[in-house]
């Protein structure tokens, strides 16, 4: 079949080569340089995925091993270091090897990638897409992967009778700065806490951090669900610099503003000859904005399921989005639940949550990876009598993590197969569990 790929970000990059690999004509169309693809600095991938589908590892110099993190509430200076366990440990990465990587992987297997090829919009048959215009020629394809990021416009553009929903809603993007500072000559890199993660920095909806690089940059993120406003971003810096002596005022890397969808994954993600992957399905873990692996792997599923049926129908390409939603995307929902909780909680609750221990470093290994959190009654006594005093808060913590556990069932029971009466049901349960909410 002849495929177009929309985009050489992670996702797009692991279909053409899964794609590539099973014999189809792909065509990768991406807007940017080849060498200025992604972002120009690391972030962080557990590195199961690099086993689990055989992907080379990048040199060593171009990532280093993150074990832990420390977290605190708002306005709070206790801090819970959590180190994790080794089969969960993240590598932090370079981008932009990690990007040549899967760029070579996928045209060594005969995927074409053009780069600076901007897409400018869809092709449409009758109820399914034909191909892309790119230059002004609409090429046709059997299939058109949409790997185009959060806001992607193809997306958009569809009609409303794909039942695909356009955009992502405002409260369910991470608007956030990251950058890369000097790190300030004649003060000491703090020993014990290098890995800082404020949650509701300062009371915003959102997070900070100030890590202390292994390469003697300081790794400053500032994010916020919905918008950073000019204020919030002041204010977030000033107190990270007050908080981090070592922050200095250099900008080394970075420094500007990016979006992360922060949602569970779209409802539906296939139409005749369509299919989305990575942040342009909300592929990320909602807590963290962790992306790149959950992309990986959908396109791996992608490819997979494609060559195997050799279709590009809804019908057939329902399996991909009934096997995502069960490797990952189930457990995202049960994540969702427990952030929208975070964010509308009050800040003194959390703080307490934190201080407290009721939220404990146990819990927080599997929060940091994004992982459902559930609690064994032995936990929930160990819970209750450090929080007895405050039994409405736990009665009210105990809820969500049900609520996210129903989540969790809910999505796993997406229809086996395509009947859009069916999968439309399921949509409006699964949708419905968060709508009740806002
Ligand atoms: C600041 C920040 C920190 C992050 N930290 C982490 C982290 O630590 N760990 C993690 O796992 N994830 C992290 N993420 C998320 C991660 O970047 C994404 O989830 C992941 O990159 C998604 O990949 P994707 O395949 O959806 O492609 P995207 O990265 O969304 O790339 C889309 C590509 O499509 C191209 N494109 C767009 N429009 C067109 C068009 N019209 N024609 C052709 N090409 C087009 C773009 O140029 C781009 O290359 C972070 C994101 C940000 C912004």
């Amino acid at each position: 079949m002849k495929i177009i790929i929309i985009g050489a970000g992670q996702g797009g990059l692991s279909a053409a080569y899964g794609l590539a690999k099973g014999g189809h004509d792909v065509v990768v169309y991406e807007a940017r340089k080849e060498d200025e693809l992604i972002y120009d600095w690391h972030d962080d991938v557990n590195c199961k995925v690099f086993k689990d589908l055989k992907i080379p590892v990048p040199d060593e110099s171009e990532y280093f091993l993150k074990n832990y993190w420390s977290f605190n509430g708002p306005f709070s200076d206790r801090w819970v270091k959590v180190i994790q366990d080794p089969e969960k440990l993240d590598w932090s990465m370079e981008r932009r090897p990690l990007s040549r990587i899967l760029t070579a992987r996928a045209r060594e297997a005969g995927a074409v990638i053009k780069f600076e090829t901007p897409v400018e919009k869809l092709v449409f048959g009758e109820e399914s897409v034909k191909g892309a215009t790119v230059y002004g020629e609409d090429i046709l394809a059997a299939l058109v992967i949409d790997s185009s990021g959060v806001f992607s416009k193809f997306r958009a553009s569809l009609p409303a009778s794909f039942g695909i929903a356009k955009q992502p809603g405002k409260e369910d993007v991470f608007e956030v700065y990251r950058a890369f500072y000097n790190m300030k000559p004649d003060t000491k890199t703090p020993s014990l806490h290098t890995n800082k993660a404020y949650l509701k920095h300062l009371g915003r909806n959102g997070i900070s951090w100030c890590i202390a690089d292994p390469s003697g940059q300081v790794n400053v993120l500032v994010g916020t669900v919905g918008e950073l406003t000019d204020k919030d971003f002041a204010a977030a810096m000033e107190h990270l610099k007050k908080d981090n002596d070592f922050l200095g005022d250099i900008l080394l890397r970075g420094g500007s503003i990016c979006n992360i969808p922060v949602r569970y994954p779209i409802t539906k993600m296939v139409a005749d000859g369509y299919a989305l992957i990575g942040d342009a399905a909300f592929m990320t873990i909602p807590m963290l904005g962790s992306g790149i692996a959950s992309s990986i792997y959908a396109g791996d599923i992608l490819a997979e399921v494609v060559n195997r049926k050799n279709s590009a129908r809804a019908a057939d390409l329902w399996e991909y989005q009934c096997k995502f939603m069960r490797k990952l995307g189930a457990v995202h929902v049960a994540v969702d639940v427990l952030k929208r909780w975070m964010l509308t909680a009050d800040n003194d609750d959390v703080r307490y949550l934190m201080e407290s221990g009721i939220v404990s470093e146990n819990d927080m290994k599997y929060v940091s990876v994004g992982e459902m959190l559930v609690l064994k009654p032995v936990d929930l006594i160990k819970k209750l009598l450090i929080g007895w005093k405050k039994l409405p808060l736990l009665l009210t913590l105990n809820k969500v993590l049900m609520k996210g556990k129903k989540g969790y069932k809910l999505a796993m029971k997406i229809p086996v197969t395509y009947k859009p009466a069916k999968v439309a049901a399921w949509e409006r349960k699964l949708n419905g569990l968060f709508e009740t909410k806002r």
